[in-house]
């Protein structure tokens, strides 16, 4: 494994310290990742992957990646898959074969009847209506089911009958016996297992009743020996429940729960099922979309496993929440490329410039290095030519003040090239510009020019020599900062119509014919960019997808 051991200590990894430290903590440290699979991983289960694979890993200890499959219905074999993938590409290994909650159905059914036999639960037919309002209210107790007080016979024939598929979807449920007074409402005789005749991905058609995560969860973790259960706050007041189901069957071990804060972003959405409808209304390409907050959007927009484990120890952990800036998401993503992505020329927006005293016909190769920074990655060659390109922004007829780039008479240096002068614009029949007629001074590769000062530094590409490309310009896909929290609409109300700018016809230099497709490059002056291999396949040319910009520029009028 490679998570880097510099982790920031958390108040999680302090409390199994104290444990140790008091010798309540003998055996081994084993911490397990639950997700359920209706969905893709996003950044939010991220945190949680860096912290109980991180947890185990400082301690010498284990994780476990444990399928937590109780809802058929929307559960897939894709998400499982998919999971699987993004918890590897992060860098992590689990311990042994993954696991699946549904590994435990005969197990779980059996812990249910030693429930039911030993007076702590029983079936109830109350309707979902009648069951919500016997519950009570925060403010008010509940009341006790008729169905309370069956005998444990009547009880354990009406389960068995349950399972044997003698009752429809929702005519029975097994229910806890625990407290309808509970100021918890989680602990007023809380659902246990419910019928639902649903094919399950793992075990097919053999269940008609599925049991209740609340049931699940606590038992899975005791048999898988966990011993510490870290989950987000909002199963917070679950634990005395997750206690519960512990303290009243025989278990082989009693693991503590323990509640962090969920990871918010803001301009993002962390939901599975709200990204679910992003993908099911085609307002993403998928669940891989670069535009999406999920493992898989990222990996395929260019960041790096390194870059998102960063920073999630960037960002700790800690029971306080709140959100976080998204701009941190970006900065760990630009730190990271910054010292490792190779750099490279593209024009994005292609101008034609003539040397009008280059000789025609004639190149020679300029040598640039891969990286400024890092003589290790070696050297690339640039042809230089007669005919280049520019990008369009790059020239202005009329010069803003403090213009850094081409205008009209005026010189600047060719990034690892010469230094040229403008001397004429030539425009198409409508106007518009479509070609610069420059000078180049050949005694200006690598010195200064003599006697005059050059205006700036542009990128730049040999028109013949350099290779069509395709670029998607990917921007937050919403422009709310909390897309979520809009009482009126929802989320869907705050896309960012310019989440993607498709820039068709850039040229990129030559070296990128064959672009690498493990690590974005820099493209110098404008960004971060991966290769997209699906699309590059299907275009026939490199498609690139902007992962970042260099700078943080969002709502500055940047580009
Ligand atoms: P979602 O609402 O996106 O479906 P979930 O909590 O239902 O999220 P699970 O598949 O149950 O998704 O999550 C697996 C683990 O990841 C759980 O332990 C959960 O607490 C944790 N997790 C999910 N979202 C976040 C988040 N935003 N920040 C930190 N941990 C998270
Ligand atoms: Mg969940």
């Amino acid at each position: 494994m490679s998570a880097e051991s510099k982790k920031a200590h958390n108040f999680i990894q302090s409390l199994i310290e104290d444990a140790i430290a008091k010798g309540e903590h003998a055996g081994k440290v084993v911490t397990r990742f639950p997700p359920e699979p209706n969905g893709y991983l996003h950044i939010g289960h991220a945190k949680s992957i860096c912290l109980n694979f991180g947890i185990a890993e400082t301690f010498g200890g284990e994780c476990n990646l444990r399928f937590d499959d109780t809802n058929p219905e929307k559960e897939s074999l894709e998400y499982i898959n998919a999971i699987k993938q993004d918890v590897e590409w992060l860098g992590y290994e689990w311990a042994g074969e993954v696991c699946y909650a549904s590994d435990y159905f005969d197990q779980l059914y059996a812990f249910a009847e030693e429930l039911i036999e030993n007076g702590k639960a029983y079936v109830c037919a109350l309707g979902a209506d009648e069951m919500a309002e016997y519950r009570g209210t925060l403010k008010e107790p509940g009341k006790n089911s008729p169905y309370r007080d069956r005998p444990v016979e009547e009880n354990l024939q009406l389960f068995r009958d349950m399972r044997a598929g003698k009752y429809q979807n929702g005519e029975l449920v097994l229910r806890a016996k625990i407290d309808m007074a509970s100021p918890n409402i989680n602990l007023r005789d809380p659902i246990l297992y419910r019928i639902r005749y649903a094919d399950h991905h793992q075990t097919g058609d053999k269940w008609c009743i599925y049991p209740m995560y609340d049931f699940t969860h606590p038992i899975s973790d005791a048999l898988e020996g966990i011993t510490h259960s870290l989950c987000t706050l909002e199963f917070e007041d679950h634990r005395p429940l997750y206690d519960w189901v512990l303290d009243n069957i025989s278990v082989p071990c009693h693991p503590r729960q323990i509640e962090f804060a969920r990871l918010n972003l803001n301009y993002t959405i962390t939901s599975k099922r709200k990204l679910k409808r992003l993908v099911d209304e085609g307002v993403v390409e998928g669940w891989n979309d670069p535009r999406m907050p999920t493992i898989s959007g990222m990996r395929h927009r260019g960041y790096t496993p390194e870059s998102i484990r960063n920073f999630c120890d960037m960002i700790g952990v800690n029971k306080a929440g709140g959100t976080v800036d998204v701009g941190m998401l970006e900065h760990a993503i630009r730190e990271d490329l910054n010292t490792r992505a190779p750099r490279a020329m593209c024009v994005m927006r292609p101008l034609k410039v003539t040397l009008t005293n280059y000789p025609e016909g004639q190149t020679e190769t300029l040598s640039l290095p891969v990286h400024p920074q890092n003589p290790d990655m070696g050297q690339r060659e640039v042809p230089w030519s007669r005919e280049l390109y520019i990008d369009r922004e790059d020239f202005a007829e009329e010069p803003p003040r403090k213009w850094k780039r081409l205008a009209p008479d005026q010189a600047v240096r060719l990034r690892g090239g010469y230094v040229m002068t403008c001397r004429e614009i030539v425009r198409d029949d409508s106007g518009e510009i479509v070609e610069l007629k420059c000078e180049y001074d050949p005694d200006t590769l690598g010195v200064n020019p003599e006697g005059y000062k050059p205006n700036g530094v542009i990128h730049w590409v040999s028109a013949a020599d350099s290779v069509e490309a395709d670029i998607n310009v990917y921007d937050r896909l919403f422009n709310h900062e909390s897309p979520d929290s809009d009482k009126e609409g929802d989320f869907m109300d705050h896309l960012n119509p310019e989440s993607l700018v498709v820039l068709e016809g850039a040229r990129v230099e030559q070296s990128l014919a064959e672009p690498r497709t493990d690590l974005p490059y820099q493209f110098e002056r404008e960004g971060y960019f991966f290769c997209d291999p699906v699309k590059t396949e299907k275009a026939g040319k490199p498609v690139f997808n902007r992962t970042v910009t260099l700078r943080d520029s969002w709502g500055k009028g940047g580009k």
